[in-house]
């Protein structure tokens, strides 16, 4: 099978290339602007495989878009380019609405042309896998889990924007017949995460003597899925979901955000006992800041239907995953300074392997 992934550069969707190069004989191109978050690093250990592709486009290019698709005639397409960070959303939207709205119309428009032209019979076997969050749900409140029955509630411009694409994929399937699938997942974290986010930020900022920022009380609670699990659940549902269908996935991980910051802070205490000169605790650096405007408290994911009709079920607990994730963070500070240094822009990383 030949798939196109956009976002392939990112943290999910680089998560799962390598996923998909390492256990599958499929094909990848991938498709990605390399913005800010697009991160080549994360695919060294697949790049040399003469079964990945990189395009460097944007998903909001149309012309390029229809281009790339009669050229290299993919299977189905796996649609994980997006602007993804909520603050950033906030501070300036523009972005969000273009790439995240404008881009999913583009690529549903390009796709759409594209399919039509297929034999029957490939038309048939055609998938277009929309990824999407559980943050288009909005706020939960605090009991209850989100269902793919869930009305949509989108609290932030970057869930607005999400909530607009996912209703674009349904509309282009319903009007047009383009046989679609969408995934809502909870929040993600694992190896190759943009140290924005708050799990990679933790680690970074602890490691360095930093303070540790947390907004509000740092009650807010979500549900943890490990990126890998994500990258193997999104493989099930392009290639056995059924066309139309919407899966929730989620990691039956409900933790308050200062309970993930504890966590953290006792594995480094464990991992890394020689801190920063000045900190005595890790815990210590933590730093309550004025809350997030709009922040929803609560996301929580009910994930049964994914794993009763598809039989995916997370391999990681909270307690397994997020121990492997602040070793992997520990033991690939050449990715993170390169980050942090910005030349993840610019020149590749030679010999050195994330894995
Ligand atoms: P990310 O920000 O790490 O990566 C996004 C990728 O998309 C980057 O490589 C970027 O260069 C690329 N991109 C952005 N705009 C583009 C454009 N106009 N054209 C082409 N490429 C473009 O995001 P992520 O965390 O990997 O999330 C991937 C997808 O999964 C997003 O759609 C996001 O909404 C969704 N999602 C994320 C989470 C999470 O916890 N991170 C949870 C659920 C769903």
């Amino acid at each position: 099978m030949k798939i196109l992934i956009t976002g392939g550069a990112g943290f999910i969707g680089s998560a799962v290339i390598r996923h998909i190069i390492n256990n599958t004989q499929d094909e990848i191109i991938n498709l990605d602007k390399l913005t800010y978050a697009g991160n080549l690093d994360s695919l060294a250990e697949v790049e040399n495989s003469s079964r990945y592709t990189f395009i460097q486009e944007d998903i909001c290019n149309r012309e390029a878009i229809e281009d790339i698709l009669n050229q290299h005639q993919p299977d189905c397409i796996m649609h994980l380019a997006a602007e993804s960070h909520v603050d950033r959303s906030i501070d300036g939207p523009a972005v969000f609405i273009q790439s995240n709205i404008v881009g999913t119309y583009t690529l549903l428009d390009a796709c759409l042309a594209y399919w039509q032209g297929l034999s029957e019979e490939n038309q048939s076997n055609f998938r277009f896998h929309h990824i999407s969050t559980d943050e288009v749900y909005g706020d939960l409140g605090e009991t209850g889990l989100f269902t793919e029955e869930t009305p949509y509630a989108p609290s932030s411009p970057y869930s607005a924007s999400k909530a607009s694409s996912d209703h674009l994929v349904r509309a282009w399937q319903r009007t047009y017949g383009l046989p679609t699938l969408i995934t809502n997942c909870s929040n993600n974290y694992g190896p190759n995460q943009f140290p924005e986010k708050l799990i990679p930020l933790i680690i970074q900022n602890a490691i360095s003597g930093k303070h540790l920022p947390i907004y509000g009380q740092g009650t807010q609670v979500r549900d943890w899925l490990h990126v890998e699990d994500h990258a193997r659940a999104l493989y099930c549902v392009v290639t056995t979901g059924k066309i139309g269908e919407t899966y929730n996935i989620g990691g039956h991980n409900e933790k308050q955000n200062i309970e993930v910051v504890h966590t953290i802070c006792g594995i480094l205490e464990e991992l890394v006992p020689t801190k920063p000169e000045g900190v005595e605790h890790y815990i210590d650096l933590i730093q309550y800041v004025t809350d997030r405007p709009g922040h929803d408290v609560r996301y929580a994911i009910d994930a049964s239907k994914i794993e009763k009709e598809l039989g995916w079920t997370p391999d990681e607990t909270f307690t397994s995953g997020i121990r492997k994730t602040v070793q992997w963070y520990l033991d690939n500070q050449r990715w993170c300074e390169r980050v942090l240094d910005g030349s993840y822009q610019g020149e590749r990383l030679g010999t050195f392997s994330t894995t």
